[in-house]
């Protein structure tokens, strides 16, 4: 069937949407979506900024009345289609949808933790039990963002090891589980990708596992994380935090000097890690002794919680000490060390786990393609490309002429950082590689007190209070996740080409099981790669068909080395300039072009 009517027909989406714009795109891409889902086919959809891709697959789904997950990278867009998209794609269609929200078990209260954690020591947290009270009839009760403090937040939810689930005596009251079977029952359920992945992991290890009942059809929106997150689930992540926070927690069962014993274990072994990654192997005897301990403590207590949340962290564990090829790597920082495996290739693994899933899954991202095809995302989620159909948006902004692209040959960085932030007006978004980069280039230009400067770490995008003009700067978080939309962004700074740390462990191990397979880590991995993260910053600034803006890249290996053009070709029919003068009144108003 064709579903066009509902881009063009008056009583459809032309009636519900102010100023809708009716776009061949669009109505091309919502027509390949709906043929593919339609069919269990497999299907790609790479749709840039402005497509409407949400619509586009909303309308499908809604046809089709079939049972879909919808899995969003970030908490933005879940939101988005639950309390915007969902509501226009009902009034187009006149019926009520059963839709359900699923989120990590992070955000949902857990009763049990509660009164053993915090109603049991209420004079230490009586805003926690004032709150308590407010909500407690809720149906469901999640945790207010930004609110309580980590402290506080960690005693009143349950992660998957310390949930006791049917052996808990609150199970029939529980959020997470309501929130759950609501999802279970729905028609349509929007989640996001790392509960999906644990869900498909899970579910590959054990037929009865799993949060998320069988779907249709699953479409994974954002979809071009996964790559990343996906091996994270795949292998395994253990937060010693976790043992830590097991022995403060049932202090009252341990002698004084097993409790001190294993706290200050804990303690020196937070000392000795940088907060950087580092090799499990360089710590493990370390590693090994605490978790031993903490095991031979609680080996003679009578307390079921405990044994059974150490038993699932002991399981997970495991599975850092065996031989499947991958890295074991451990992350510290902010008080926790992360002991973790991945996994070098979970293409096999995500296809198992989709199968178990759904009958069949959609990609969707503005980011997929890369040096002209898919194969790169497609090959790590274990695709063949002629196993899925794909379909490629033409492009909704004529970036021609919307956008002008300066690229400074030879001059030195700091001087063009202050004569943007000098003379751009509107606000500017600067992307970097490292932390330390971005905090040097934050300081110089705080130091200028040109205008106000904003790191990553320190602000709310969604913030309405921060001011238009700001300059914001920030790394991977800011060019992926992160919608300036409504931001009067008039400027993307680039300030290197985004190739990843070779240093990096997981990177030198990715690289080299490629080299031995007899590819090229670079053309293979390194610059697809570098190629996507330099889409992912360039799309941060034209959101909507009437801006208009710069990208400035300060680095000329766009221009000097041979793959420079797999960068350029991302912005094709661009003017570029390398003159800062000329761009920077191009801002302001139209100027001569120069091809690229
Ligand atoms: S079932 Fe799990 S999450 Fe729910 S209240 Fe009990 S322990 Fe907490």
């Amino acid at each position: 069937m064709t579903i066009q009517k509902y881009f063009t027909d008056q009583a459809y989406l032309p009636s519900v949407i102010k100023g809708f714009r009716e776009r061949e795109t669009q109505i091309e891409l919502s027509q390949f979506i709906y043929d593919n889902l339609e069919s269990f086919n497999p299907a790609l959809a790479e749709a840039p900024t402005g497509s409407g891709k949400t619509l586009s697959y909303l309308i499908p789904v809604m046809e089709m009345g079939r049972r879909t997950i919808i899995s969003t990278k970030t908490k933005q867009l879940m939101s988005q289609i639950l309390n915007k998209d969902i509501k226009t794609v009902a009034s187009i269609f006149g019926r009520d949808i059963n839709v359900a929200a699923l989120k990590g078990r992070r955000n949902y209260f857990c009763h049990y933790r509660y009164y053993k954690l915090i109603y049991s020591n209420q004079s230490y947290f009586p805003d926690v039990v004032e709150w308590f009270e407010y909500v407690f009839d809720n149906e469901i009760i999640e945790i207010p963002q930004g609110v309580f403090g980590y402290d506080v937040w960690e005693r009143i939810t349950a992660d998957g090891h310390q949930c006791m689930g049917s052996k808990c005596e609150f199970q029939s009251v529980c959020s997470f589980y309501r929130a759950k079977d609501n999802a279970n029952n729905a028609e349509i359920v929007i989640t996001n990708h790392h509960l999906t992945a644990g869900d498909m992991t899970m579910k590959t290890e054990s037929e009865f596992a799993g949060i998320l009942e069988f779907a249709d059809n699953v479409i994974f929106d954002e979809a071009h994380s996964l790559v990343d997150i996906y091996p994270l689930f795949a292998g395994t992540d253990v937060n010693l935090r976790w043992y830590s926070n097991l022995v403060k927690e049932n202090r009252d069962i341990l002698s004084p000097k097993e409790f001190a014993t294993a706290t200050a274990m804990y303690t020196m072994m937070l000392e000795n890690f940088n907060e950087a990654r580092e090799q499990y192997h360089d710590h493990e005897e370390e590693i090994c002794k605490f978790v031993d301990f903490v095991n031979l403590i609680f080996s003679d207590k009578d307390a079921e919680d405990a044994e059974d949340a150490l038993k699932k962290l002991n399981d997970n564990y495991k599975k850092l000490t065996g031989d499947v090829e991958g890295v074991r790597v451990c992350d510290a920082g902010g008080g926790t060390i992360n002991a973790k495996f991945i996994p070098l290739t979970a293409g096999d693994n995500f296809r198992e786990g989709i199968k178990k899933l759904c009958a069949s899954p959609l990609f969707i991202s503005a980011t997929l393609s890369t040096m002209g095809n898919f194969n790169y995302f497609l090959q790590e989620l274990g695709f063949e490309e002629d196993e899925v159909a794909t379909h490629r948006a033409k492009p909704v902004f004529n970036y021609r002429e919307s956008g002008y692209l300066l690229v400074t040959e030879g001059k030195e960085s700091f001087d063009v950082y202050e004569r943007l932030a000098h003379d751009i007006d509107g606000g500017i978004l600067v992307i970097c590689n490292s932390i330390r980069r971005m905090n040097d280039i934050a300081e110089y230009l705080s130091d200028l007190n040109i205008r106000p400067v904003f790191k990553q770490t320190e602000i709310d995008i969604t913030d309405e209070d921060l001011p238009e003009n700001g300059i914001f700067i920030g790394c991977a978080v800011f060019r992926e996740g992160v919608d300036f939309a409504h931001r009067n962004l008039r400027c993307v700074i680039i300030d290197k080409l985004p190739f990843e740390y070779i240093g990096d462990l997981f990177y030198k191990e990715k690289t080299e099981k490629i080299k031995r397979e007899g590819k090229d880590p670079f053309k293979d991995y390194g610059l697809p790669r570098a190629v996507i993260f330099f889409k992912q910053a360039i799309g941060r600034l034209l959101r909507h068909e009437d801006d208009k803006g710069l990208w400035a890249v300060l680095d000329d290996r766009i221009l000097t080395k041979y793959y420079g053009r797999y960068f350029r070709d991302t912005l094709k029919g661009v003017n570029r300039t390398g003159n800062i003068n000329e761009a920077i009144r191009f801002v302001s108003t139209e100027t001569k072009k120069v091809d690229l």
